[in-house]
């Protein structure tokens, strides 16, 4: 029987950012993929760093993302030296731009909001953001620019967490889903795959919008996949430089010349077809956005399934299950808060403790609204 310090179910970039982690602290991690690693979520994502909140619902993530996004100078430094791949970081800024015929009011609400929240916003008029962004529309009315937001090429990057793990110790294999965990009592005692048993003091749940499949998840992690279409489009004539937003779409330059737009959010279980009308919404708001991706060429079209939980926040820490520990549901943003869920799930194992107020993404969450009843500690 296999036998590890921490044993991960799932090896997307969380799983992988976990592993490399925890194996740089010296602990025995093997990460356990049902197929090759990498694929799901983490590869399909359009990798836009950004804390600020797309809903008021979000607005509960804010700090945490904010914590996030601080790290990942460091983080992509790490992985980059470590693994030896590039990871596609552009720290550019991101651009908003809006429509609509009372930009005034619109523009000093948002402005109020991410001043409120401490980020970091600037109003622009139409001509400066087409001055800084001449691909934009001339239908846009104004624009939010957010100069210290970020994106990064999340294949790539998930690419080089995979390497930096396993370059750190952690042991990777494909091809083994867990099928449930090993539970004994109140303890967890590793994970049960198709034909074997592994055996560890830690077992974390990091697979992604499939977690709840797992037997035993569900109630910590009653996640379901969120569908997202995306384009990539190239256009030789085209600048841009910032990921630029409206209601509708987001643009994300690759430093490779593509630039990816999308997405949809579509509850269509675990299908990750394409379809005409997915695709026809993203390519109609991104030429709205920039009318000179109308001639774009499309070089590449997919989908992808996002880890969303009931009140689309994260899942994040122990359960009150023995050496058991979510860290799951990043929902939209899970390429942001890679480096955060690593360091709190370290700091859980090495230190029994977190540096960052998790409570509001405990897994005990649900439960307790089911039964009615208060949260039993975290074990
Ligand atoms: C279209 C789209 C756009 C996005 N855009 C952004 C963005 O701009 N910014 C951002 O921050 N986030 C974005 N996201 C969200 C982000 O990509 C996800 O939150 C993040 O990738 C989740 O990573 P993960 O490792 O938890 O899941 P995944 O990457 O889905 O990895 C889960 C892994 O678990 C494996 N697995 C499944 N079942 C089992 C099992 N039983 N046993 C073992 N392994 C198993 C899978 O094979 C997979 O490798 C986007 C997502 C999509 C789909």
């Amino acid at each position: 029987m296999k036998k590890f310090d921490v044993a991960i179910a799932g090896g997307g970039v969380i799983g992988g950012a976990i592993a490399m982690e925890l194996a740089r602290e010296g602990l025995r991690v093997g990460v356990f993929d049902r197929q090759q690693p990498g694929q799901e979520a983490s590869w399909a994502s359009a990798g836009i760093l950004s804390p600020a909140p797309e809903n008021p619902g979000m607005i509960a993530m804010v700090e945490m993302g904010k914590a996030s996004f601080a790290r990942y100078p460091e983080f992509v430094a790490r992985v980059e030296e470590i693994s030896g791949k590039s990871t596609g970081f552009r720290p550019k800024g991101t651009l908003e731009a809006l429509f609509s015929n009372d930009t005034k009011t619109e523009l000093s609400t948002i402005i109020a909001l991410h001043h409120g929240l401490g980020l970091k916003a600037e109003p622009l008029r139409a001509e400066d953001a087409r001055e800084l962004e001449p691909a934009l529309s001339g239908e846009v009315k104004g624009a939010v620019l957010r100069p210290e937001e970020a994106s990064i090429d999340n294949r790539a990057l998930t690419a080089a967490v995979l390497e930096a793990a396993q370059r750190s110790g952690a042991e990777i294999f494909s091809g083994c889903g867990a099928r449930a965990i090993w539970r004994e009592g109140n303890g967890c005692k590793g994970l049960v795959l198709q034909n074997e048993k592994i055996e560890a003091q830690w077992t974390i749940i990091a697979a992604g919008c499939f977690s709840a499949a797992i037997e035993g998840i569900a109630p910590y992690a009653p996640v379901r996949p969120a569908k997202g279409q995306m384009v990539a489009l190239r256009a030789d004539d085209l600048k841009m430089e910032r990921v630029l937003w409206s209601e509708k779409i987001y643009l994300v330059p690759r430093n490779d010349g593509r630039i990816l737009a999308g997405a949809t959010v579509e509850y269509a279980g675990f299908d990750k077809r394409t379809t005409a009308g997915g695709i026809e919404k993203v390519l109609s708001a991104a030429i709205d956005l920039a009318p000179g991706l109308a001639d774009a060429r499309i070089e590449e079209t997919w989908a992808g399934l996002r880890p969303d939980s009931p009140d689309h926040l994260p899942i994040l820490g122990p359960t009150d299950i023995d050496g058991l520990l979510m860290a799951t549901g990043h929902f939209r943003s899970g390429i942001l808060l890679t480096p955060i869920t690593a360091r709190l799930i370290r700091e859980w194992i090495t230190e029994q403790r977190a540096s960052v107020d998790w409570d509001r993404f405990s897994p005990l969450r649900f439960q307790s609204a089911a039964e009615g009843s208060a949260h039993r500690a975290p074990a």
